[in-house]
């Protein structure tokens, strides 16, 4: 059976959605949706993925660039059993009613809060929350990677308070319009939403978070100081859990001839400029980097540094949501590995 999906808003996010749900064999494309001309639409014309508009009288300027329109939004939701809302953040979460009224399954994105969704979605920590599930959000960037680090850790040692520093990048590298470009900026409310966020997909954990957002477009760094119930042995042992999480990748900080990996990736332009190498849509890195060199037990606490290349670490998370929400695949596992393997991800 091959699920019929649709993107309504293809922008940063949807049209990564949209190339991986066509990487999968058990569901397709059956249209994505913009309100412009822009590049992206060309892009989807090229992609043959049939374009629709959010609005009728959004058309004609689609016309006028040469770009032909199968219909609405509305036209669009008549054939498809699921939705991905990738509309800018806050908007999406207007268009419930009309995914409900269409009968449509409905994935949201993380600028979307938890509470008009009701469930938050990660693979790894609560894909059975939303297994035959009708409207899920998939959480953002950074709490996709606080959770995939912190839920290992949890699972094999108990996790008793985290406090975590997210430093955000400004903007993404297509948006010439977001600053700072010369400024850090604190968010000032503590903890940041990126905590309270992190209890949506891992129920109880204790976690207090503080962010700032810098000038630069790669990816955001989580500096995270985690207390254990059961200390580790030591940081191999932490090491060897992420080395099996799924979509958590180890990187080197200092050239290092004794370790697995020799890969020498001080700061986030290495691990993207690595990332381009790896050849994948859009030269995207789907897991968290964590550098091994940065993981510490000190006194008992855990100190370690992460990365999250914030546009592409939830695209394999949507392609789960959906196989959870259709049910295609009971086991998170499988559905992860039939992801991965079907995205190029390790
Ligand atoms: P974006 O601005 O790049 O793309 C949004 C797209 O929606 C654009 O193509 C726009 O033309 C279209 N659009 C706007 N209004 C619309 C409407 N009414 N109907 C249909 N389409 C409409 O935004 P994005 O960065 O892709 O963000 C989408 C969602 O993903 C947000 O909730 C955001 O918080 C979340 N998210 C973004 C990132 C990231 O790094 N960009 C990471 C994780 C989650």
């Amino acid at each position: 059976m091959s699920i019929k999906v649709a993107i309504n808003g293809y922008g940063t996010i949807g049209k990564r959605v949209a190339d991986a749900v066509s990487r999968q064999d058990d569901m397709q494309i059956i249209g994505v949706s913009k309100t412009k001309p822009s590049f992206e639409a060309f892009a989807a014309q090229e992609n043959n993925y049939p374009l629709f508009v959010a609005k009728a009288e959004q058309e004609s300027a689609f016309n006028e660039a040469g770009i032909s329109i199968a219909g609405t939004v509305a036209d669009m939701l008549a054939d498809a059993d699921i939705v991905v809302d990738c509309t800018p953040g806050k908007l999406g979460v207007n268009n419930k009613e009309m995914y409900s009224k269409a009968g449509v399954k409905a994935i949201w994105q993380g600028g979307e809060k938890h509470d008009p969704i009701g469930t938050s979605f990660n693979a790894l920590t609560n894909y059975d929350d939303s297994y035959g599930a009708d409207f899920v959000r998939v959480v953002s960037c950074n709490t996709t990677g606080l959770a995939r680090t912190l839920y290992p850790l949890e699972v094999n040692w108990g996790v008793d308070n985290v406090k975590a520093v997210m430093v955000r990048r400004s903007a993404d590298p297509g948006d010439s319009k977001r600053g700072p470009i010369n400024s850090i900026e604190p968010v000032l409310n503590v903890p940041s939403h990126h905590g309270p966020d992190v209890k949506t997909v891992i129920k109880g954990m204790n976690i207090q978070t503080m962010a700032v957002k810098v000038p630069t477009t790669l990816m955001h760094v989580h500096c995270n100081i985690v207390q254990m119930k059961n200390i580790p042995d030591d940081v191999n042992s932490i090491l060897e859990v992420w080395e099996n999480t799924p979509r958590v990748a180890l990187v080197d900080g200092v050239f290092n001839t004794s370790s697995t990996s020799v890969k020498s990736m001080p700061g986030t332009a290495e691990i993207m400029e690595f990332a381009r190498g790896l050849g994948r849509d859009f030269s995207d890195l789907n897991e968290i980097a964590v550098w091994k060199d940065g993981v510490h037990l000190v006194d008992g606490l855990l100190y370690y540094y992460q990365a999250i290349h914030q546009e592409s670490d939830v695209i394999p998370e949507n392609i789960d949501a959906i196989r959870a929400m259709c049910e295609l695949e009971k086991d998170n596992m499988k559905s992860m590995l039939k992801t991965n393997q079907a995205l190029g991800i390790n």
